[in-house]
């Protein structure tokens, strides 16, 4: 069935209203489109928990800091809906900057603590406009579930943190990375990467994976991260914000290594801003 578009909160909100009302169950995968093979995951994964799946596709002005590339974020909405139709995703919804943030709008949902330490330190304001706008989508769909991937896994943390403290009648799912064949992280920024760089980017997670060996081989986690981030800037990455071994439960710096560590870095390829974590484990 061709997939439907609508740009319209109410009209959103009306035909979830008339599925629920039949006893389907919604789920609902919010994006901001240039849509990849990891964001169709997510529409696969939610699948197997809803009998209908909303994708929101918005460019969030508000997640973006000053200087950031809000302007030329990758925009593709024609290819997305062809992708989402073909995923067999039910209704994307489309809202327009005006729609989410009317002229008066004043409202900033905040997290605290989570949101202090890794990209909250190198982009500020950027997870109080992520929480800002994940609540408003989760209040205008409506959805039994929505999911989120480790990609990033920081904001995953946040929006659980949210949906918790907030009491939002939500279930928060998540979904695991999908790399490139040479282990890159999809994501919708890798387009600003020239070929050059585009392998230089490929060392991130070969590095992060190298540093996890380190550290089950009980090298000093401090010791570990401090040639880790040597490593990537003697690789040709133009800065590292940071490379951090810290606990998958509450982000505190990890003293040692456990079941629940993971590894997470953050560093900039020329004007390019890459993003990756994952498990420690052998
Ligand atoms: P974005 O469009 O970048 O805001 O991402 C929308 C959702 O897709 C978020 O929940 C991301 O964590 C998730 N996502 C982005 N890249 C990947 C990836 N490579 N694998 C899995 N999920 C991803």
């Amino acid at each position: 069935m061709a997939i439907e578009k609508l740009g319209q909160i109410a009209l959103v909100r009306k035909e979830v209203h008339a599925w629920r009302r039949k006893g389907k169950r919604v789920g609902l995968v919010p994006t901001m489109g240039a849509l990849h093979a990891g964001h169709l995951s997510l529409v696969k994964e939610i699948a197997k928990h809803a009998d209908k799946v909303v994708v929101s596709i918005f460019v969030n002005p508000k997640q973006f800091g000053e200087g950031e590339d809000f302007e030329h974020y990758p925009r593709d909405l024609a290819g997305d809906l062809k992708k989402l139709e073909k995923e067999g995703a039910d209704l994307a919804f489309t809202p327009a900057e005006e729609a989410m943030y009317p002229k008066g709008f004043r409202t900033t949902v905040s997290v605290a603590k989570l949101t202090r330490v890794l990209c909250g330190v190198s982009r500020p304001g950027h997870f109080d406009g992520v929480t800002t706008v994940v609540a408003k989508l989760l209040n205008q769909v409506g959805p039994d579930c929505a999911i989120f991937g480790e990609k990033d896994y920081q904001q995953l943390l946040v929006i659980k943190q949210m949906a918790r403290d907030l009491d939002l009648p939500v279930e928060i799912l998540s979904a695991p990375t999908v790399r490139e064949k040479d282990g890159l992280a999809l994501s919708s920024r890798n387009v600003y990467l020239s070929e050059h760089d585009r392998r230089t980017a490929a060392l991130l997670p070969k590095a992060l994976k190298t540093m996890s060996h380190m550290a089950l081989e009980h090298k000093d986690l401090r010791d570990t991260e401090k040639k880790g981030r040597q490593f990537l800037l003697s690789e040709g990455f133009t800065t590292v914000d940071y490379v951090e071994f810290r606990s998958g439960k509450d982000l505190s710096l990890a003293e040692r290594i456990d079941g629940d560590t993971r590894i997470f870095a953050a560093v900039h390829l020329g004007k390019t801003r890459l993003i990756d974590n994952m498990p420690v484990k052998g």
